[in-house]
């Protein structure tokens, strides 16, 4: 195992070596198929640098304890280590509080949080919900479920042929009967950077809600809470170098207070009789059960990790491979790119004239190249495109060009193949 300090952190003086930063990635070693492991399926999850997964062995091998209820050392030493991953994310995202962040299993289970326990509890007939055509099904689904028990409207902003926001549709949406906006930041299927603040700070002007999924966006953007004013943020840690099952939801601390419980169980509560029950304060409350502990641990880690190679490093670079991946595949016969905002980052969608996306994904995988095709969880904006499926490379901070070469090589190899 290397020692922590050993951990290769490969940026010095302006200069970003990937090479380096790959090292400490051990699966990009692999091989799949007798070719090199290429993995441009960064949106779907990440890989995990050796920082992360030391920091989750250690904690199995060296604190394991369950957390806040203990006096005993071990149960001490992991709840420092739990409480210190959340101060990581607050100071990530620059929330005001640790009280703000609260751990969930992940985006999803963060969005259901708030629609279900601010949706349940303010909500009405006739009531409007605003979100975006760009959507992934879970920032859908859970806001028509609640529209669906409340009575009310779920209204969608649409997408223009790139793959924007159309922002004057949406300003002319929202009314007096729209209570909650919940949008993406950027898009998992288009990788459209949305104008996130200007839509805030609109809804702001009425006093509707909005909940960003980030979900897309930490991992190469830098998200500042209190500069973008969202009233709620969710995001993965799978998608930012860190163990899957684990996530986080910010709020602001008066809509937290004012939300009932989404969960009951240990942990949340201050006392309970069989008459009543009084809840534990913020962020407790909507932490019923023994958490991930090690997942935690582990997001807290990687986010050290992308703390010292550096957010904007990260941005930049993923930027120049998406920047020279569009360029190499304009010389493919047929393909076609979905998605092609002006603010974009690191994914791109493609389909090729008369070949499923499935059959790329497949013969791309003999050649070590692991892409997503399908739907990506945004049928709607499928349909909206109308095309079943798009094939997808997305970039993360430890991708060369010379993956993106091989990508290419691969797509060419099938136009001849197929004809
Ligand atoms: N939102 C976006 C934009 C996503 O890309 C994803 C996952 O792909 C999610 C939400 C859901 O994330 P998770 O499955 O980690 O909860």
């Amino acid at each position: 195992m290397k020692a922590e300090a050993e951990t290769v952190i490969a940026v010095s003086k302006n200069k970003y070596n990937v090479n380096k930063i790959r090292e400490d990635f051990p699966i990009l070693k692999k091989k799949v198929h007798d070719k090199n492991l290429v993995y441009l399926d960064n949106a779907a999850t990440t890989q995990k640098p050796t920082y992360v997964i030391d920091k989750v062995n250690k904690y199995y091998t060296t604190m394991n304890a369950n957390i806040h209820r203990g006096v005993h050392a071990l149960s001490q030493e992991a709840t420092e280590a739990f409480e210190a991953a959340r101060i990581q994310i607050k100071q990530f995202i620059n929330a005001l509080g640790k009280n703000q962040i609260i751990f969930t299993r992940g985006t999803t289970e963060a969005i259901n949080l708030v629609a279900s326990s601010y949706g349940r509890a303010n909500i009405k007939e006739g009531d409007e919900i605003i979100i975006s055509h760009m959507e992934h099904h879970s920032n859908i689904v859970p806001w028509q479920l609640l529209c669906k028990e409340k009575n009310a409207k779920l209204r969608v902003i649409p997408v223009n042929d790139n793959g924007e926001l159309i922002y004057e549709e949406f300003e002319k949406m929202v009314n007096e009967r729209t209570k909650f906006i919940s949008i993406v930041y950027v898009s998992n299927s288009l990788g459209t950077i949305n104008p996130i603040k200007e839509l805030i700070s609109y809804a702001h002007q009425f006093n509707i809600p909005v909940l960003v999924d980030a979900a897309q966006a930490v991992n190469h953007i830098r998200v500042d809470v209190q500069d973008l004013d969202c009233d709620f943020l969710a995001f993965s840690g799978h998608k930012i170098y860190g163990p899957t099952g684990i996530g986080a939801l910010y709020g602001k601390v008066e809509l937290l207070e004012s939300m009932p419980p989404y969960m009951g169980g240990g942990d949340m509560i201050s006392k309970v009789t069989f008459e009543e029950t009084t809840y534990n304060e913020l962020p407790h409350k909507f932490e019923a059960g023994t958490p991930d502990i090690a997942g935690a641990i582990g997001l807290g880690a990687a986010i050290e990790y992308v703390n010292k190679v550096g957010i904007e490093n990260i941005k930049e670079h993923e930027h120049s491979l998406l920047e020279y991946a569009t360029k190499q595949i304009a010389e493919v016969p047929g393909l076609k790119i979905i998605g092609t905002a002006k603010e974009k980052t690191s994914v791109l969608s493609f389909v090729l004239e008369n070949i499923h996306p499935h059959d790329i994904g497949t013969f791309l995988d003999f050649e070590g190249v692991a892409i997503r095709t399908g739907h990506h969880c945004t049928q709607p904006l499928m349909q909206r495109f109308k095309i079943p499926a798009t094939s997808r490379a997305s970039f993360a901070m430890y991708n060369t060009k010379e993956e993106v070469d091989v990508l290419v090589y691969g797509l060419k190899k099938i136009i001849e193949v197929f004809g």
